[in-house]
């Protein structure tokens, strides 16, 4: 089952390029493992996905020791999920990207703990671009300044943006939404910074993202299936 979902889903993700007028293989597929087990990874790893995705830091260190000591070491682990600074340890310690760096403080400690035989951490600035109060991301206008600062720290590479908007009302304004981080990572760039990545995207709005400029869509529930335990810490 995974295996032909995975296929579904690389074949949405074609035909949104190709209506996109982008070429194949300008988007890549990180699949979202949160809540599902070791087992469930390895399937996709078998069906030959190599990106995976974690929320809850615990759950991922656990699910990259077992995916190791199995074998498994060609894997490439995101942290997607929110980052505590009194967490970032295991972190840096055991991922290779995270996408929701929205605080300096955050970015410097991931940046002191990442072990020196490690390749730089990779990591993208998460932008709030539709202003929910409460929600994760640094606002548009902050954005320029974290991104050069965490540009500058010398064990992490930054490499783009992070956007998880509200669900839209339909294609049109969820695309309007995505449109907000596109142009923001074009503004950065023509600042001088050398961004390649805009994670955006999940299972419900992957070709409003595509068509808006998305390089990676995270997708969880059309891979794996519903979820079924609640969010922890
Ligand atoms: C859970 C999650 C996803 C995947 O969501 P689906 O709707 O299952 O595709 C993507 N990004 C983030 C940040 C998530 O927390």
């Amino acid at each position: 089952m995974i295996s032909a979902n995975l296929q579904a889903l690389q074949a949405r993700i074609e035909q949104a390029c190709d209506r996109a007028d982008r070429p194949k293989g300008s988007v890549q597929l990180l699949a979202v493992s949160k809540t599902f087990d070791a087992d469930a990874v390895r399937q996709a790893w078998s069906a030959g996905q190599r990106a995976f995705g974690e929320n809850y830091v615990q759950e991922g260190v656990e699910k990259v020791q077992q995916l190791r000591a199995a074998g498994l070491t060609d894997i490439e682990w995101h942290c997607i999920g929110p980052l505590q600074s009194n967490k970032t340890r295991p972190v840096a310690e055991y991922f290779d990207w995270v996408h929701t760096v929205d605080r300096l403080k955050v970015a410097q400690r991931l940046s002191e703990q990442r072990p020196p035989e490690l390749p730089p951490l990779q990591v993208c600035v998460q932008v709030n671009v539709d202003g929910g109060p409460n929600k994760s991301g640094v606002l548009p206008e902050q954005a320029l300044g974290l991104a050069q600062a965490v540009a500058a720290l010398p064990r992490l590479r930054l490499r783009g943006l992070m956007c998880i908007p509200e669900p839209a009302p339909d294609f049109a304004s969820a695309c309007a939404v995505f449109g907000r981080a596109r142009a923001l990572f074009e503004a950065l760039n023509a600042q001088g910074l050398a961004l390649d990545t805009l994670s955006m995207g999940m299972s419900d709005d992957l070709e409003a993202a595509i068509a808006s400029g998305s390089t990676l869509v995270r997708v969880g529930s059309a891979i794996f299936g519903a979820r079924h335990y609640p969010a922890q810490g």
